[in-house]
């Protein structure tokens, strides 16, 4: 069954894979095989939350509950589709990246930001264990091949932390993947940098693979990483050099996008190079 109404980026998204959701269904129905995802592409699945842990004053880790010997289906850094019935009875759709492995069954984990004014990540935020929230997915994005480059430089903004995270995590778990990975991960302070102890945690015990270095815009007396926004200078001291070899993924909100690498069209689209990547000379660039 397809999605009852669907708007904006939405509609887009669920009309450009619905090909594949069919045949992969078709594929999976005629080989007489049981799919161990738990997404179809056919339509929502209501998945049940198992818990949510508050890890900052605005993000919560949610995990939700799936059959034991089921994986979600997402692949690495794919985003889902949330339906969200909010409390005025109007359903709203907003995409979310999971954190956990592509490989996990059982279970899945979300981190998602609340903003003040936000509709959907407020309603996830106020989810209890046992609440349920319709998902539908993979959103076909980013196709990760191991090997086809030699480094990879993030740039990441507040939530756009997490297409990252998964990537970083399948990359250092991969012992004959040899990619190396640079992250630059902006926030407005301190207290709005999340998973940074995973993150730290990673960079430590693959100190060869990942490399982590933080920016905020508003800094303390004891902070001793970068202050500012993202700009020319930082990412010409971390950021791996444009080369065939080499990709730069970024992820973050609208002006971040437009200053870094030029807009983001919509969710589908990629639009054009621009900001002081192209500037710079990069020419591998990809917008989650
Ligand atoms: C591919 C993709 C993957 C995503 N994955 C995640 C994820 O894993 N975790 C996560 O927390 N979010 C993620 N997002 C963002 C998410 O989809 C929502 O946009 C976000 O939760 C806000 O939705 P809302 O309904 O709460 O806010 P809305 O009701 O849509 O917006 C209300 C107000 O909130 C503010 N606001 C909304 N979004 C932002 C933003 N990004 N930056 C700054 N201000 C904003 C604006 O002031 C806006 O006017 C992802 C987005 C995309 C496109």
């Amino acid at each position: 069954m397809m999605p009852r109404t669907v708007r904006g980026n939405g509609l887009l998204i669920v009309s450009s894979v619905a090909i594949v959701g069919l045949s992969t269904a078709a594929y999976s129905f005629f080989a007489n095989k049981k799919p161990d995802t738990t997404l179809t592409r056919l339509g929502f699945t209501p998945i049940q939350l198992h818990h949510s842990q508050q890890l900052t004053h605005d993000v919560k880790k949610l995990t939700f509950k799936l059959d034991s010997d089921k994986k979600l289906g997402n692949y690495t850094s794919s985003a889902v589709l949330f339906r969200v019935t909010l409390p005025n009875g109007k359903t709203e759709l907003r995409p979310y990246t999971p954190v956990s492995h592509e490989l996990q069954h059982g279970s899945c984990e979300f981190v998602v930001k609340r903003y003040d004014s936000g509709k959907v990540s407020s309603a996830l935020h106020d989810l209890g264990p046992g609440d349920k929230v319709e998902m539908w997915g993979p959103i076909p994005n980013f196709t990760y091949q191991p090997g086809e480059y030699t480094d990879i430089g993030m740039i990441a903004g507040g939530s756009g932390l997490t297409p990252m995270y998964q990537l970083i995590n399948r990359v250092v778990n991969d012992r004959d993947d040899k990619t190396r990975i640079t992250l630059v991960f902006a926030n407005k302070t301190k207290d709005d940098v999340f998973l940074k102890d995973q993150l730290d945690q990673l960079a430590a015990q693959h100190p060869d693979k990942f490399k982590v270095h933080y920016v905020l815009a508003n800094t303390s007396e004891d902070w001793t990483g970068e202050s500012g926004y993202v700009d020319k200078e930082k990412i010409q001291k971390y950021m791996p050099s444009a080369s065939a070899k080499s990709l730069i993924a970024v992820c973050g909100p609208p002006a971040m996008m437009e200053s870094v690498c030029g807009k983001k069209p919509n969710i589908m689209k990629q639009g054009k190079l621009g900001g002081i990547l192209k500037e710079l000379g990069y020419t591998n660039v990809y917008k989650f």
